[in-house]
């Protein structure tokens, strides 16, 4: 009762930014795991490969995703024109391995064709447009919403100034308290953007969503080992109530 009414007087947390202590409990808990979650040599800068990769990630673990992809490239250039061109069934045996190889194959094909038609195969081209604009672009191509955009965009801006909200990253952010519940895309990537101190956002945000993925998991999140418990607003509404 005495906690309710504490909750009551001072309201959910109000958090601007990680301060060093948090951010150093970040490092030490979701660091190590970084290299082993997502290989460096699958992080393409090349934005087509991004896109096909973002593709084949869709509903499925990492480690499937990457099988699709060696999959892929053991058959075909990753270009557009050559998946443009390549039969969609070709195409979806060699993504097989990676789920939901029907609707990707598709996907990808109609992508590559997308590519080809509106930015003459080089996604590079739209990449140099200031950067709504070029979000923009990327969203006129068939099934591209705002965060695979955004994934693309990472291939210029870097994770500093672009970060792409998923699931994981969308639930950490309401349930900290830094957006309502029913806050939109753009919102829960304003709040997190603030959250993580500029200079070192890259990498934080990589911390982040390791954290969301691994402990503050959709159903029964581990808050009682999460360095983030202190500014937590569910945390604090879970204990009052
Ligand atoms: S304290 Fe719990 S709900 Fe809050 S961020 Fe951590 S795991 Fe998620």
């Amino acid at each position: 009762m005495a906690k309710r009414r504490e909750f009551r007087k001072e309201g959910p947390a109000k958090v601007k930014t990680l301060d060093l202590k948090l951010i150093d409990s970040l490092e030490k808990k979701y660091g190590p795991l970084w290299e082993t979650i997502w290989p460096e040599e699958y992080s393409f800068k090349e934005p087509f490969k991004k896109l096909i990769i973002t593709v084949l990630s869709q509903n499925t673990s990492e480690a499937n995703c990457i099988r699709a992809y060696n999959g892929l490239r053991a058959r075909f250039n990753i270009t557009p024109q050559v998946l443009a061109e390549a039969k969609q069934d070709e195409i979806k045996e060699a993504i097989r391995s990676g789920g939901l190889y029907n609707v990707k194959a598709k996907r990808i094909k109609e992508l590559s064709k997308a590519v080809l038609e509106k930015f003459r195969g080089d996604l590079s081209t739209v990449l140099n447009f200031p950067k709504e604009e070029a979000k923009k672009r990327l969203m006129e191509l068939p099934g591209i919403g705002d965060k695979t955009a955004d994934v693309l965009l990472t291939s210029r801006y870097s994770y500093q100034r672009v970060i792409p909200i998923d699931t994981h990253f969308e639930r950490v952010t309401k349930r900290i308290g830094l957006v309502a519940r029913d806050a939109d895309y753009n919102a829960v990537q304003k709040a997190l953007m603030h959250f993580l101190p500029e200079e070192r956002r890259a990498r934080l945000s990589g911390l982040m969503w390791l954290l969301a993925k691994n402990t503050c998991r959709a159903k029964n999140p581990k808050c009682y080992e999460c360095p983030l418990a202190s500014l937590c607003e569910y945390k604090i509404k879970k204990e009052v109530s």
